[in-house]
Order: C-alpha cells, then sequence, then structure tokens
C-alpha cells in the first residue's frame, strides 16, 4: 500500500486501500492499464481474503494485548486466578493452569484439585464422594 496509512485510521475505523501501484510494485514492467485490469479481477477475492484474515489478525492482537485485562478466568473455589494455558502468557506473574473437575466441570486451581482417582475432582465433589 502506498498510501499513507496514517490518513486512513481514525477513532473508530481502520481503511486498507490496495491500488493499481500496488500491483505495479510486484509487476514492475507491466502498464498502468495491465495493473489496473489485474486489480479489477482480483478485487473481489483480495477482500474476501482481506477480511477474513483481519479477523483473525485481530483476535490474534486482541488476545495478546488484553489477557490480562479481558480474558481472567479465576479458581471457581477459591478465586485463585488461573489460565487455559501457561504458555499464552509473556508476564511475570503467570497464573496456574486450571484443571477441569471430572465431576462438575468447575474450573479448579491445581490446589483445589485433586487426582486420586487419577481424573481431576475439585475439593467439592472429592468430600461429596467421601460423604456418600
Ligand atoms: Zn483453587
Ligand atoms: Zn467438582
Amino acid at each position: 500500500m502506498s498510501l499513507s496509512t496514517d490518513k486512513y485510521i481514525d477513532n473508530d475505523k481502520v481503511y486498507i486501500v490496495w491500488g493499481w501501484d500496488d500491483i505495479q510494485h510486484l509487476r514492475p514492467g507491466w502498464s498502468i492499464k495491465q495493473c489496473q485490469e489485474a486489480l479489477n479481477n482480483i478485487a473481489k477475492q483480495l477482500q474476501n481474503g482481506s477480511i477474513q484474515e483481519g479477523w483473525e489478525i485481530i483476535e490474534n492482537l486482541l488476545d495478546y494485548k488484553y489477557q490480562d485485562d479481558g480474558k481472567k478466568e479465576y479458581c471457581e473455589i477459591c478465586k485463585a486466578e488461573v489460565c487455559f494455558e501457561k504458555s499464552n502468557y509473556k508476564g511475570e506473574n503467570t497464573p496456574f493452569e486450571y484443571n477441569v473437575c471430572n465431576n462438575c466441570e468447575r474450573h479448579i486451581c491445581p490446589n483445589c484439585t485433586d487426582f486420586r482417582n487419577e481424573t481431576p475432582l475439585c475439593r467439592n465433589c472429592m468430600e461429596d464422594d467421601g460423604e456418600e
């Protein structure tokens, strides 16, 4: 994109504009007319592909930039912070990876998980088990 991208960002919209000159950048030998025709021929697919990729990029960026704010999860028993996968975290205070209780399906931290029967059970379900 040869146009200055600054001009195409305002508070609530991001614009991306591809022009025939971008085609010419990739095919320096082509005439303007050839480039314009080529751009027209690929326009629909370029648009669809860009939108599709765009969604993925947005999702990844949101994940990356807001992982500490928007997507916090807590152990459903002791309320300690937990996460789905440690490797998703880049910060220093990495939370526990949560387990899923095999009985009540609550997300629970390692401290609240009992592996006695090889399947993770939360403290509550473990106690229920014992009483019966
Ligand atoms: Zn816990
Ligand atoms: Zn449980």
